[in-house]
């Protein structure tokens, strides 16, 4: 089957082909990333999108996260997160980059 969801902003219809049996353990309540672990993340939330009838492409999702920071999500790697891991980087080398 196909599930697909149109972003809210933009108007763009995404699809994504599933096998029913994955789908009906999704809407019996299974979490998405317990049975479609092996897609990627922008693949995963075109079926979250589908399932909630709520959805924002990812070119779209990220424009929206660039303002709304506290928001967070456990799978996209943010600007802030980023720039956390190069100071991290850097500490361990004992020379920060920059400072704040
Ligand atoms: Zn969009």
């Amino acid at each position: 089957m196909q599930a697909s969801a149109t972003c809210h902003m933009c108007g763009q219809t995404d699809t994504v082909t599933v096998w029913k049996k994955d789908w009906d353990k999704y809407i019996g309540g299974d979490l998405l990333q317990n049975v479609w672990g092996y897609f990627d993340p922008d693949e995963r939330e075109i079926l979250r999108g589908a399932r909630a009838g709520h959805y924002f492409c990812p070119p779209c999702y990220d424009k929206i996260h660039e303002v709304e920071e506290e928001e967070g999500s456990d799978y996209r790697w943010s600007e802030e997160d980023a720039a956390d891991a190069r100071l991290a980087e850097n500490k361990e080398e004992g020379r920060p980059l920059w400072q704040p």
